[in-house]
């Protein structure tokens, strides 16, 4: 059975760091007889550029056809003056919503090489290995409604609203149950249910969804105490599942306990496992064009892509290997240079992670 992986570079360092993926992905395609094919399509200001459209028909449909698909990264400068609604990034949220990808996995893992990187200390963070399932379709980013009102006193009033239903809270819950099986059977899930009922809802249907995974130890915690216990015991944690904006605060927050953003991968899934996986940062415009850019962060999104929605677990262990290794021979890009180590382009270091499989 052949299966179709869309490659969407976009913009910045996208093209760049996506090329070094797509080495990589060839690479074990061969090796492993994975029988991938590669398709690609234009997304975020590429797109704007060539179609004014920052996510184009076509796009969309290469996109729900594709049985998974790699994005580098949109936006940048260029762009940054345009309305809201026709920016690079409406194409990304486009393709959330459209695969309706209400799942998004951040692992944050401390690569033992790279400990003096993180901004904890060395017994505080070496070990470091946690999970990150954040929703990503609901809460209070999508709430209605939302908006801007005049109160009867003249004062204006901003307003959103935060709010689950069962089955989404369900669904989220069940990700991250069967994530906390295949790791290190705990959860901890994050909410702020001594003060918003939407999450007192949250932390029942969490209990409720205990009894279908025996194995996992579940646990619940403020979000305040999370945000703390991130940065004062990080390696308590094995999954955390969260609510869209706790967990975009708390997943930006695990990932400076690994050092560099560069190193990070991600993975946003649908209910079909179809999955669209990209590196946590952004099209990094500064540096775009230099060659200098940590491919690393996608190479390794490459590998959770072979893992959850390809099923080829062995390819991405040995993605993951290649990736530690490299790093052991102590090549690092400049992000990730602190000390000794020798520093290499973008292309060295996808060239090192090749020679490495
Ligand atoms: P976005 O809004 O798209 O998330 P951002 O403004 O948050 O973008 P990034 O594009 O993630 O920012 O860049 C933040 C900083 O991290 C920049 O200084 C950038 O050069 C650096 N950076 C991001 N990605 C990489 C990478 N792969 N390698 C090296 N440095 C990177
Ligand atoms: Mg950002």
């Amino acid at each position: 059975m052949s299966r179709t992986v869309l490659m969407l570079p976009g913009d910045g360092i996208g093209p760049e760091i996506v090329a070094e993926a797509e080495k990589v992905l060839k690479k074990v395609n061969e090796q492993f007889g994975l029988k991938l094919s590669f398709d690609y399509a234009l997304v975020g200001g590429a797109a704007l550029d060539a179609t004014d459209n920052p996510l184009p028909d076509e796009t969309l449909e290469k996109a729900r056809n594709a049985d998974a698909i790699l994005l580098g990264a949109v936006g940048g400068p260029k762009w940054d003056s345009l309305p809201m609604a026709s920016r690079p990034e409406k194409g990304l949220l486009g393709l959330r919503s459209n695969l309706k990808l209400f799942a998004n996995l951040r692992p944050a893992i401390l690569y033992p090489q790279l400990a003096s990187a993180s901004s904890l200390k060395p017994e505080v963070v070496s070990g470091l290995d946690i999970m990150i399932v954040r929703e990503l379709t609901g809460g209070i980013y999508f709430g209605q409604p939302r908006g801007l009102r005049e109160l009867e006193s003249g004062e204006r009033q901003g307003y959103n609203t935060y709010a689950y239903t069962e089955s989404e809270i369900r669904r989220i819950g069940r990700v991250a149950f069967e994530a906390a099986q295949q790791r290190g059977k705990k959860l901890c899930s994050v909410d702020k249910a001594n003060v918003l009922e939407v999450t007192v809802l949250w932390r029942e249907i969490m209990n409720d969804l205990r009894r279908e995974y025996p194995d996992v130890e579940l646990s619940h915690m403020y979000v305040d105490n999370a945000a703390m216990q991130l940065v004062r015991a990080p390696k308590q944690f094995d999954v955390i599942v969260t609510g869209n904006m706790f967990g975009d605060i708390l997943s930006d927050e695990a990932a400076m306990l690994t050092g560099s953003i560069g190193m990070l991968p991600s993975a946003s899934l649908n209910a079909e496992k179809q999955g669209m996986y990209e590196p946590c940062h952004g099209s990094a415009p500064d540096i775009a064009g230099q060659g200098v850019a940590n491919p690393l962060a996608t190479i390794l999104s490459a590998a959770m892509m072979l893992r959850y929605s390809l099923g080829e677990d062995k390819a991405a262990e040995a993605i993951e290997a290649a990736v530690s290794k490299v790093l052991d021979q102590g090549l690092r890009t400049a992000d990730i240079m602190s000390g000794e180590g020798r520093k290499v382009s973008t292309r060295e270091m996808g060239e090192a992670v090749l020679a490495a499989l």
